[in-house]
């Protein structure tokens, strides 16, 4: 059968010298292998559409688990990614927390979007890198089913919560006064402008996911959050991250 669907590229691997094995979030069909064959080739017509983060109109031949690509035009390669390698091992991450959290088969257009937008949010470069981040991967916990409650402390039920602090593994804050309750080495510390900009997240129009500001300790301090929350929910760590970072260090 012929699926018409549009596709984020995901992941790509060489496969047999010429052809490449793609990892697609697709908008029909969610989280699908698809075969480029002959993507590596000069003049080939599907080379643009199977290129890591290129997002196309593709048309794919074959049945669930055995797709190959038959024609693509891509809609959006994110250009300015590609020759910024901070910002492109950035968007590799964001796509592989994407491939983590989205399910063969089950098409979720939010997770696509909210993936696509922070693709382009990066692209426009009119945010720091590190706040597109700590939006993309908080916002993506929600989605993922793990939204954190940063209404109140979790202990007293204060809103104007004094020396916050997010527990990692419980997903909720708690003040100064309710720490005897934390469980230890799995809390770290916000401030009152980096739990606003969760709150922020976590509730905002996905429209506008990215637009907020923050001063540099308060994001310094909601990087470290998001990511933190991140890898402790999903109880792994990512190669794509590993390698992000050790180009920021340079
Ligand atoms: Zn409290």
């Amino acid at each position: 059968m012929y699926l018409n669907t549009k596709g984020l590229v995901l992941r790509e691997a060489v496969y047999k010298e010429t052809s490449r094995i793609l990892t697609v979030l697709t908008s029909d069909a969610g989280k699908q292998t698809v075969t480029a064959r002959g993507a590596k080739r000069r003049g080939s017509r599907i080379a643009g559409a199977s290129q890591l983060l290129a997002f196309s109109d593709m048309m794919l031949y074959g049945s669930r688990g055995r797709w190959v690509l038959t024609e693509a035009r891509p809609i959006e390669i994110f250009e300015p990614l590609r020759s910024d390698l901070e910002k492109m091992s950035l968007g590799s991450y964001f796509a592989e927390l994407l491939e983590a959290v989205s399910d063969e088969e089950i098409p979720n257009p939010e997770l696509l979007s909210l993936g696509l937008n922070a693709l382009f949010a990066l692209s426009e470069g009119k945010r720091k890198n590190a706040l597109v981040k700590s939006a993309f991967e908080l916002r993506l916990m929600c989605l993922a089913g793990f939204e954190p409650d940063v209404s109140a402390c979790q202990v007293c039920g204060r809103t104007d919560v004094s020396a916050p602090r997010l527990d990692l593994s419980g997903g909720v804050v708690r003040c100064r006064d309710c720490r005897g309750e934390e469980p230890a080495g799995r809390a770290v510390p916000l401030c009152a402008g980096s739990l606003d900009a969760m709150r922020y997240i976590v509730g905002c129009d996905p429209k506008k996911l990215f637009s907020f500001t923050l001063g540099d300790e308060a994001l310094s301090r909601l990087s470290a959050a998001a990511e933190a929350f991140a890898l402790t929910q999903l109880d792994r760590g990512f190669g794509t991250l590993e390698f992000y970072r050790s180009i920021k260090e340079e």
